[in-house]
């Protein structure tokens, strides 16, 4: 007889399965409604509708102008095109301030950036992962131009205060962008009252489309190309526009404007009982990062005298599909870069897992999940060499 595993994901800050009302959605714009929203005629005035509704109901989202919003392939696109963006476009000043627990987007582009002649400051994040704005504040100079420091971080799911942030931006004069991949659809989003210039978000982290993404940028904000090529997007990015993809990301946005509240608390109330009943079932188990001040479905807990791989694999065995953030290179495992920027000794870093759950899980997955974890753990700690 064919037994069935169950399967469990818990990986949503990976990705996460487009939503059946959002493929609903998008179907049409696959076949009939195929039209360029370039075109002057009716397939193309369909096209051009479906595009600017989209757009409407993401700015109203994050109370932004429709027109203040630009589409683009993803987060990673949205965080160049803010940098690069302005960088390229800075007369004088060389200085950016970031911080060492960004995505790779932010971290590797400011990286590229500092070969072009940028100077970056790399601040460093609290035991919790967050950056305080009186830290940004002391490292601001007359030679800073744009400050890019994330919402809530796709690790340890940690939020940071970008009000605070933004606000202490806009008084210097310098350009605040926030990568909000994480948080969008998860936290309420406000760009005047948080003060934001620059904000990406990204559809398949909300049960959208995989390839489609935005990027906010404040009325009056001009920034240099990374696309050349026809006028689309107000001309601020070339290339016929992904029409099902963004009209997906918009009915995405609108179903978790709508759900947010429910939704969060229901993560969140799952997420704690999760983490509750791991440690009363498991010995030697920490949490990464701060029991409050995190994105609802997250959890990153580390397992001591286990290597976080070894878990991952053995959970994968059992169906549950979790991730480490550490990263596979050509020299062996490394260990997340988050985690060590909290100070997480290198050992504990190796041993951590993220849990992140959302809408598709219920109580049933937690349970399913901590009726193997304690075992697996038990065995993978009587055969490794660190314990
Ligand atoms: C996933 C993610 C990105 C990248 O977005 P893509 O759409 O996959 O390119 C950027 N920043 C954060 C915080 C993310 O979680």
């Amino acid at each position: 007889m064919e037994f069935s595993l169950r399967k469990v994901y818990f990986d949503h800050s990976a990705t996460t399965a487009i939503d059946h009302r959002v493929i609903e959605e998008m179907m049409p714009y696959f076949s009939d409604k195929f039209g360029n929203a370039s075109s002057i005629h009716t397939f193309g005035r369909e096209a051009k509708i479906a595009l600017e509704t989209a757009r409407e109901h993401i700015a109203r989202t994050l109370h932004a102008n429709a027109a203040e919003i630009i589409f683009a392939s993803g987060g990673t696109e949205s965080d160049n095109l803010a940098l690069k963006g302005t960088a390229y476009r800075e007369k004088k000043r060389r200085h950016i301030i970031t911080s060492n627990a960004e995505h790779h987007a932010v971290l590797r582009t400011c990286e590229f950036l500092q070969t072009q002649g940028f100077r970056i400051t790399y601040l460093p994040v609290d035991k919790t992962g967050t950056v305080q704005p009186e830290v940004v504040a002391q490292h601001i100079d007359e030679d800073t131009f744009l400050i890019s420091i994330m919402h809530a971080n796709n690790e340890v799911g940690s939020i940071n205060p970008i009000a605070g942030i933004g606000k202490i931006a806009r008084e210097k004069g310098i350009l605040f962008h926030t990568d909000a991949v994480q948080s969008f659809g998860k936290l309420p989003i406000n760009v005047r009252e948080m003060s934001i210039d620059m904000l990406s978000i990204s559809a398949h982290k909300i049960h959208g489309p995989k390839g489609i993404g935005a990027l906010y940028v404040r009325k009056g904000i001009v920034l240099e190309k990374l696309n050349h090529g026809g006028h689309h997007e107000r001309d601020r990015r070339a290339g016929t526009e992904n029409i099902p993809a963004i009209v997906g990301f918009g009915k995405a946005a609108v179903i978790c404007q709508q759900e947010m509240g429910q939704e969060s608390q229901r993560l969140a109330t799952l997420r704690n009982a999760f983490y509750r009943q791991i440690t009363e079932n498991i010995p030697r188990v920490h949490l990464n990062g701060s029991f409050e001040n995190r994105l609802p479905g997250n959890l990153n807990v580390a397992f001591e005298g286990i290597e976080g791989e070894a878990l991952l694999l053995s959970l994968d065995l059992k169906g549950i599909a979790a991730s480490s953030g550490s990263a596979c290179t050509s020299g062996g495992v490394e260990p997340s870069h988050v985690l060590r920027a909290m100070g997480i000794p290198a050992e504990l870093a190796q041993s951590s897992i993220r849990f992140s759950l959302g809408r598709g899980n219920s109580q049933e997955d937690v349970d399913y999940a901590l009726s193997v974890l304690p075992e697996i753990v038990q065995r993978l700690r009587s055969i490794s060499p660190f314990n």
